[in-house]
């Protein structure tokens, strides 16, 4: 039956209902952007009670426009971590309190299994065995997943996200936040071509990557110039810049698509929203015969329906969550953490 699906890790206060058969009937997102935009990044109190004051709401009018009741609801998903604690308790307590009233199951889920989930919300048979990329503002892993849903980590980042090397850059360029979106518009514009930025490889035998060094090259490029050059030239830059986060991104899924030796690759996360590395994604995969997951633009960045179709999979495959378990601020995946203790349930 009806799932719903609720999302307060950062600062997008996000419910979701999918019917029983993973078919999204309703998705609504209050982005907190206005609340944090004058201290130029996520401020995690005001991030609290901003969810307090939605999350309500937010789910209610997800309810609305699944044109269902809380009597249909079979199932609660809830982002359970990674993310800031006060706002992952806001998201963790309310879902329990309904669970609880309503006696149906919780199940909480990773943010990061919600990224993964939204590859497969309008591809249902999209192949399971495949690597994944996630490329969103916190994080930028690469995975072997399984038929049993299991997750082989395969590399990741070793200092910026992707999603936080579009922000940075942005701001140095003087295009605001967030910054993804707005090189992807001002890049569209210019020419990747006109200075070549470093493409960072990293060398511990994982598929890792590293974005500071870009990051730099852009610092001291813009030194060399006058700011009307600058603004001269953002666009050109923007798309330059782009260019060497989009090659990295691509050659390192490519590179995890051989290595795991699977015929699929997903790529999801907030960055895959980005029409560049959609375009050079596409075309690769084309030219090696590559099936390649993209979420829609509206599962790209943070939402609930990805929780809910997480949520979905984790209750098939047996998980449920207790009413006592705690926020998992710092989980990871349940089987490809580091340390592999984190994200338990
Ligand atoms: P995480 O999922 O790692 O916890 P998050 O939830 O804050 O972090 P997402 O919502 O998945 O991240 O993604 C937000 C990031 O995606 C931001 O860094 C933003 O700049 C980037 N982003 C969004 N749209 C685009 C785009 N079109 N091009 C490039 N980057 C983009
Ligand atoms: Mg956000
Ligand atoms: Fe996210």
């Amino acid at each position: 039956g009806p799932i719903l699906g609720i999302e307060t890790s950062c600062d997008e206060t996000a419910a979701a209902v999918l019917d029983g058969t993973g078919h999204v009937l309703s998705n609504i997102i209050s982005s907190q952007q206005a609340v944090h935009e004058r201290f130029g990044g996520v401020v995690p109190e005001l991030a609290s009670r901003a969810h307090i004051q939605n999350v309500d709401h937010v789910t209610r009018r997800a309810l609305d426009n699944a044109r269902l009741g809380w009597q249909d609801l079979t199932a609660i998903a809830v982002t359970q971590g990674p993310g800031l604690a006060g706002a992952l308790l806001v998201g963790l307590s309310y879902a329990k309190s309904i669970a609880y009233a309503l006696g149906i199951p919780l199940v909480g889920v990773s943010h990061l299994e919600g990224h993964i989930a939204s590859a497969w919300i309008d591809r249902p048979a999209f192949p399971r065995n495949c690597v994944v990329l996630i490329a969103s503002g916190g994080h930028t892993h690469l995975f072997h997943a399984d038929e049993s849903g299991g997750f082989r980590l395969m590399g990741r980042t070793i200092d910026d996200a992707a999603g936080e090397a579009f922000d940075k850059g942005a701001q140095m360029l003087g295009l605001g936040y967030p910054g993804g979106p707005l090189i992807d518009a001002a890049a569209r514009k210019g020419r990747p071509t006109v200075v070549r930025f470093p493409r960072s490889r990293v060398r511990t035998g994982a598929l890792d990557f590293s974005f500071s060094g870009l990051k730099t090259a852009l610092l001291y490029h813009l030194q060399t110039l006058t700011p009307n050059a600058i603004a001269e030239q953002q666009a050109d830059l923007a798309a330059c810049y782009q260019e060497a986060i989009v090659d990295v991104l691509v050659r390192q899924a490519f590179a995890a698509v051989e290595r795991a030796g699977v015929s699929a690759l997903a790529v999801v996360g907030g960055v895959s929203a980005n029409s560049r590395l959609r375009a050079k994604l596409t075309e690769r995969a084309t030219q090696e015969g590559i099936e390649l997951g993209l979420p829609a633009l509206s599962y790209c960045t943070d939402n609930a329906a990805m929780i809910a179709a997480a949520g979905q999979r984790a209750l098939l495959l047996g998980q449920v969550t207790a009413l006592d378990g705690e926020a998992l601020p710092d989980c990871v995946l349940p089987s490809a953490a580091p340390g592999g203790a984190t994200g338990r349930r």
